[in-house]
């Protein structure tokens, strides 16, 4: 037998363009590929993302030609097994980015287990990226001109010949989690990833632009949930990125995700708390009935409830409805973000505590270069101007289906708007507005909180 390594998949279900697995292949005989099934995957994760996860670890068991090591346990536990029964002498992955990657690494740290770590699911890593005076960046648009000038290495090939060791009996735990009824979650896996891609490419990518905006167009590239578990690397978009004007968008949004994770690496604490301190202070309602309408796609505001409803049916929900719930949520119920964080966190198939928790606080006045408080979101202009047909609505509210034109957004001026039973509207939006912005003066009027 000759030597054998561990190659730990955790955000990197992929085999292309993956260095710490090359890194396996190469420094051992042998590759034992493993994937651990965790207390954050087994209980926290909601049924979309569990059923995500175990399609793309079947789709990866099928790249590795039925070799995946699947355990449920803790990292420390399950590595620490694998490595005596196996007689594998070192472990390898890449780096998580994230608190609670970073939180496990630790743990096997602890233990005595050394991890070789190579990569993460990043163009740049976070933390290179910095100003003149070492600091990091706090505001996106001189960050992005940073990182396009620290640049990153070129895409690397899936491994030519690997030695995979066959699991052991019991040690192929693939779980069998299905979607539940009336769910439809989009493709998972590696394939599935550079197919879409290749596809968005082809025949989005020069109108993004523009076409980003309209939810109710498949206007962008949904690749975020292939992002999310690595199943394709940035870098690998990245180099297929020309200088149109939609490819130069496109770029500015992947930048994004490589900003927020950065944020996140200089502030731990913003994946729960605020980053602006200040905001701390606001008064904030408890959540009760509303946040349950808001929960169920039931606020009685079109544009909104679409949006709620698409996450629950898909596991997903467009960006700028992702905006437009996140306001109203934050201004006009006036429930702080991570209660919405939390709910998106359980239902999203590219839930990523970076973009996360930083896409809700830009929202809600509070993240970095944020979008100002007093900027709130107008659910009803929101939908006439980015789905001046209705055409998003229609296809997640039922009850409003009958309904052409402005109706169809204020479904209150028809004498036909409540003909299906669409709920009433639970709060008026231009009054709660107006209390959100009389909440924003008492924080501005109290002494600020040190950070
Ligand atoms: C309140 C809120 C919560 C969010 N939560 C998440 C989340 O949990 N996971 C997540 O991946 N994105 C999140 N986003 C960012 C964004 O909405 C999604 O990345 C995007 O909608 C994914 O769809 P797409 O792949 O079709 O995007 P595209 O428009 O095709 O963009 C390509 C990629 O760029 C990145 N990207 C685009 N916009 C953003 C952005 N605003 N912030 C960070 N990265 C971006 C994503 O990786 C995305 O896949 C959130 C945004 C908001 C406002």
């Amino acid at each position: 037998m000759g030597k054998r390594a561990i190659f730990w998949f955790r955000r990197d279900l992929r085999l292309a363009d993956n260095p710490a697995l090359l890194a396996a292949i190469d420094e051992a005989d042998e590759v034992l590929p493993l994937f651990i099934l965790d207390d954050e995957v087994s209980e926290r994760a909601g049924s979309h993302r569990r059923s995500y996860l175990a399609a793309s670890l079947h789709a990866l068991n099928e790249s590795l030609n039925g070799n995946l090591i699947v355990k449920s346990g803790s990292p420390v536990e399950v590595i620490t097994d694998l490595m005596k029964r196996y007689k594998a002498e070192s472990v390898h992955s890449a780096f998580p980015f994230a608190p609670y990657g970073e939180a496990r690494d630790q743990e096997l740290k602890s233990a005595g287990i050394e991890v070789q770590q190579l990569g993460s699911g990043y163009a740049v890593a976070p933390g290179r990226v910095r100003k003149d005076d070492g600091t990091n960046y706090r505001v996106y648009t001189p960050f992005y001109r940073a990182w396009l000038a620290h640049g990153w290495r070129a895409p690397v090939s899936a491994p030519k010949k690997a030695q995979w060791v066959s699991p052991q009996k019991g040690d192929q735990q693939l779980p069998g989690w299905h979607i539940s009824e009336g769910v439809s979650i989009q493709e998972a896996g590696e394939k599935a990833a550079l197919n879409r891609f290749k596809a968005f490419l082809k025949k989005a990518a020069d109108d993004y632009g523009d076409a980003r905006n309209i939810p109710g167009i498949e206007g962008t590239s949904r690749l975020s949930p292939h992002l999310r578990w690595g199943e394709i690397h940035p870098r690998t978009i990245l180099a297929a990125l020309g200088q149109s004007k939609g490819h130069e968008v496109y770029r500015k949004e992947i930048a994004w995700r490589e900003f927020y994770a950065d944020v996140l690496h200089h502030n731990p604490h913003t994946s729960r708390d605020y980053y602006d301190a200040k905001y701390k202070k606001m008064r904030y309602d408890k959540p009760g009935k509303q946040f349950e309408a808001w929960c169920e796609g039931k606020t009685g505001y079109p544009f909104v409830d679409a949006a709620m409803r698409q996450l629950v049916k898909e596991g997903w929900m467009h960006n700028r409805t992702r905006m437009v719930v996140a306001s109203f949520l934050v201004k006009d119920l006036h429930i702080e973000w991570q209660y919405g964080a939390n709910f998106f966190m359980k239902y999203l198939i590219d839930n990523d505590v970076a973009s996360n928790s930083h896409g809700w606080q830009w929202t809600a006045g509070c993240g970095t270069d944020a979008s100002p408080y007093y900027r709130v979101f107008n659910p009803i202009e929101q939908g006439k101007r980015f789905d001046p047909d209705g055409v998003y609505i229609k296809k997640f509210i039922p009850e409003l289906s009958h309904l052409s034109g402005d109706d169809v957004h204020e479904p209150w001026e028809s004498d036909q708007g409540y003909l299906k039973n669409y709920p009433k509207r639970i709060v008026d939006h231009a009054a709660e507005r107006l209390e959100s912005l009389a909440r924003l003066e008492e924080i501005k009027a109290a002494k600020p909180l040190k950070p």
